[in-house]
């Protein structure tokens, strides 16, 4: 993951060795190869630069400490300021409510209804009895995938096929789990190729009408930038509460995954690498910037 961006690092540091202090020369070169590297990343130019400016005034304060090396020093950093960027701490997932509404949202293609069959299987992993809805009307494919997932992993999908509300079917869905002592149900919704009125409109219409405790955007990571401009769009209209980036086992650069909670200011919550359904994740700030860092 992120192989690109950590070797570039790797060798923004070892730049420094050999060198017995920190000083302002070797800051502003480490700090400029570290600025290409994520802008290399796909990570926003901006976001780039702020983030070296940080990285630089803060070296520039340790210089004269100098009690580990230089490009330990940088290293620890950038570490840290990587975890920032990425929002510092674990988020927490809020799944209080009899049942918790769990409403699912992102672009088709983008891994939603895999996510939803992980998100359910890691929350039957904590003793929940969740329920799958499908709430798609334009897409009856999108029905049978979701039935698929669920047998696989023994819950229960909630669909009215020959239903063309989405609204309703979320509202009848919420209903049926309250007959069926499920705790948890995971509304998702349909998705489209690029982002469209109706679309919003009825994601927009299923969030009031069901009130959901968590609105899960979920984006690819390998569509880098467009990735952080469609959380934007999902993040104006529905004002979601947190993020999932999805196939993070693909080739993908990193930019989605450092640029997303600096411009929504919604934190990641799960990551997804792969199709199989025990493979969600939930996002640690702190441990992905060490795998960044390799
Ligand atoms: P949806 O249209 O948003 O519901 O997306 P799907 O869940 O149908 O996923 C679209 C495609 O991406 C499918 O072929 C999935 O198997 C695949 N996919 C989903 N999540 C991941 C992931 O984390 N890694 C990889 N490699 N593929 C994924």
């Amino acid at each position: 993951m992120f192989n690109n961006l950590t070797e570039r690092l790797e060798s923004a540091f070892k730049n420094l060795k050999g060198e017995a202090r920190i000083n302002d020369l070797n800051i502003a070169n480490t700090v400029k190869d570290i600025r290409r590297a994520l802008i290399d990343a796909d990570v926003n130019y901006k976001i780039a630069k702020e983030f070296t400016d940080r990285v630089k005034e803060k070296a520039t304060g340790e210089k004269v400490i100098n009690a580990i090396s230089p490009g330990q020093l940088m290293v620890k950093i950038v570490q840290d300021e990587l975890t920032d960027l990425m929002g510092g701490t674990e988020a927490t997932f809020d799944i209080t409510g009899n049942p918790a509404v769990v409403l699912i949202a992102g672009l088709q293609g983008s891994g939603k209804t895999t996510f939803s069959g992980k998100l359910a299987n890691y929350l039957k992993g904590q003793k929940k009895s969740p329920l799958l809805v499908a709430a798609d009307i334009y897409r009856p494919a999108a029905i049978d995938q979701l039935k698929v997932l669920g047998e696989q992993i023994n819950v229960e999908v909630y669909s009215e096929p020959e239903t063309k509300d989405a609204v309703a079917i979320a509202q009848n869905a919420i209903k049926e789990a309250k007959t069926k002592n499920k705790n948890v149900v995971i509304i998702d919704t349909a998705g489209r190729l690029a982002i469209d009125e109706a679309m919003m409109t009825e994601v927009a219409d299923i969030k009031t009408a069901v009130n959901p405790t968590e609105i899960l955007f979920v984006v690819d990571s390998m569509t880098g930038q467009d990735a952080v401009n469609t959380a934007k769009a999902f993040n104006d209209r529905l004002n979601f509460s947190g993020v999932v980036l999805t196939k993070l086992d693909g080739d993908t650069r990193g930019g989605a995954a450092l640029s997303i909670k600096y411009t929504v200011n919604k934190p990641i919550k799960f990551v997804s690498s792969g199709e199989k359904l025990d493979t969600l994740d939930v996002f640690y700030p702190d441990r992905m910037a060490q795998r960044i860092l390799g």
